[in-house]
């Protein structure tokens, strides 16, 4: 593919894999908006690649850190649209913390989680949202831990945007990040993506993901219908929630911060 998106390098994703469709989302959602108006961050991960094969503006970021660059991208120039990758390993392991906050603050950026349930680029670890028993070469005898649930995580934060897709629908998909980037506030997607060299979970959410109609009326509930352990029977798609609260970068003007530091230390003088 030829376009002023596409940069000409080798693409090292596997075969058949889930970012495929992310990247062809992604480009879509750019040219909607608009190249110049867009910013993108990523972490460290098989999902961090999108920085390599996308042609906009682009901070490739250290491991778990792609949502406070997009944070501080945003404050920097709220005008942008600030879009932050990041994978299960990144976000749900080594930046936890940081997707807490940035959902707890209502920052003004989108976070696409891809949800491939391992660390794949270091060939098969488990990471947090693993089911339990998954055997990797970290848990040889089978993953001990119970998998953490993504939109419960953030539901709890405070996210005021909560979707998921699949990247074997991609119009799905597509719609999904529009919408996610359209919310003013914190916006969060997972998207279920294949790792299909290490967890090919392709069939399975075949098999079981269904879209919701509409918006539920009770969010955790609906959001708890799928435990991340593999013999859950549903796994629900769409928008879980989407409330309007005021943005970190407006707060961060008028609610206190800057300027209630400032004021402190002039009293002081
Ligand atoms: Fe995709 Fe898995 Fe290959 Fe990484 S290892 S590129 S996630 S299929």
């Amino acid at each position: 593919m030829s376009d002023d998106l596409t940069i000409d390098t080798e693409n090292t994703w596997c075969p058949g894999c889930g970012n495929f469709s992310i990247e062809a989302a992604t480009k879509s959602v750019i040219k909607n908006i608009g190249k110049e108006n867009v910013a993108i961050t990523a972490g460290i991960g098989c999902h961090a690649k999108i920085i390599d094969y996308v042609d906009v503006n682009s901070f490739y970021g250290l491991h778990g850190r792609p949502v406070p660059l997009a944070e501080g991208i945003k404050l920097a120039n709220p005008d942008l649209k600030v879009i932050a990758f990041s994978g299960d390993g990144d976000s749900l392991n080594e930046g936890i913390s940081h997707l807490i906050h940035a959902a707890k603050r209502n920052s003004d950026i989108t976070v696409v989680l891809h949800q491939n349930r391992n660390f794949a680029l270091t060939v098969k670890q488990f990471t947090a949202s693993s089911p339990k028993g998954f055997v990797s070469n970290s848990s040889p005898e089978g993953n001990p831990e119970e998998p953490l649930n993504a939109l419960e995580l953030v539901n709890s934060a405070g996210a005021t945007f909560i979707s998921r897709t699949f990247s074997g629908d991609m119009n799905h998909l597509q719609e999904a990040l529009q919408k996610a980037v359209d919310h003013k506030g914190f916006s969060f997607v997972e998207v279920l993506q294949p790792c299909t060299t290490w967890y090919n979970t392709f069939p399975d959410y075949q098999e079981k993901c269904y879209k919701m109609d509409s918006i539920p009326d009770n969010p955790e509930e609906k959001i708890k219908e799928w435990n991340y352990n593999d013999e859950s029977d549903q796994i629900p798609l769409g928008v879980f929630k989407k409330e309007e609260k005021p943005v970190y970068e407006e707060e961060m003007k008028t609610g206190g911060g800057p300027i209630l530091v400032k004021k402190v230390l002039e009293s002081k003088i």
